[in-house]
């Protein structure tokens, strides 16, 4: 299968590159920002991958020609522009990039009806096995129990709380219809409401990714945590969403669909 990496040159783009070369899929194209290409690095430079022979682009169409499918962990904005082409060009989608407007989210919907499109804020397979957890735990348990979500990333994290609390917070909120997300909770504002969702977010350090859902009720409460160690985890999951999406028809898919 022939790859494109959109956002090689950054931290999950590194590591999908190096991982694509070691599980044999074949690199064709690399999309970074223009800084990246001035640089003057190939995408075995930057990945220490061995010399893959494909050179860095900031052109979307040239980027994307001949691919199978295009892995994009960029910005917005070069997502946006990578759906585009991908669906002029007939080239299928896996996103993880996080922090999308409602315009890109659209235009998610929009090219699935020409392209396969799959677009997860998490990638592992660890994070949907909790998405899951978590809504049978609400279920089960009722609107007796408070759902409060804490995050903790690194320092250098751009969006927050991170696109995975949000979809854990739309898992509880599918759950148990009627609860509405409270992003923090600033200075004393009194006793919590009995349908919220609260959301925290922690930045500090080089700590990849943690999530925890507390699930609070009378007289006991649990605490389902992921953890992503490595960020490989990702990247891995990435490419098994890749290999599930090569020749399949033209709609949305998840992370649940390659979970099967
Ligand atoms: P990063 O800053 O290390 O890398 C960003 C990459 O995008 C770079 O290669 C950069 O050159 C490229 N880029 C930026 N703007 C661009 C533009 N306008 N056109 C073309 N390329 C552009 O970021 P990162 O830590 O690798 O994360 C990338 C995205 O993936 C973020 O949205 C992050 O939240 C998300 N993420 C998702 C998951 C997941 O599992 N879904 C996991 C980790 C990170």
């Amino acid at each position: 299968m022939k790859l494109t990496i959109a956002g090689a040159t950054g931290r999950m783009g590194q590591s999908i590159v190096r991982l694509a070369a070691q599980e044999g899929f074949s690199i064709v194209g690399a999309l970074a920002s223009p800084q990246s290409r001035h640089l003057g690095l190939d995408v075995g430079d930057v990945a220490g991958a061995g010399n893959l022979g494909v050179a860095i682009s900031d052109d979307v169409a040239s980027a994307l020609l001949g691919a199978d499918v295009v892995i994009d962990f960029s910005r917005p904005e070069a997502l946006s522009r990578v759906l585009a082409v991908a669906r002029r060009q007939n080239v299928a989608v896996v996103s993880g990039t996080t922090r999308l407007d409602a315009d890109t989210e659209k235009k998610l919907d929009e090219v699935a009806a020409t392209i396969p499109v799959l677009w997860a804020p998490n990638t592992s397979l660890g994070v949907q096995v909790l998405a899951e957890i978590v809504a049978e735990a609400v279920r089960r348990l009722g609107p007796g129990f408070d759902v409060e979500i804490v995050e903790t990333h690194h320092k250098a994290k751009v969006d927050s709380p991170s696109g995975t609390a949000t979809r854990l917070a739309d898992a509880v909120r599918d759950a148990r219809k009627g609860l509405h997300t409270v992003t923090g909770r600033e200075g004393n504002v009194g006793p919590r409401a009995a349908d919220e969702i609260g959301v925290f977010a922690m930045r500090g350090g080089d700590v990849i990714g943690d999530h925890t859902v507390h699930l609070l009720g009378p007289g006991e409460r649990l605490e389902l945590t992921h953890r992503a160690t490595n960020r490989d985890l990702f990247a891995r999951g990435a490419l098994r969403a890749a290999r599930y999406l090569f020749g399949k028809p033209a709609g949305r898919y998840s992370m649940a669909d390659v979970l099967g």
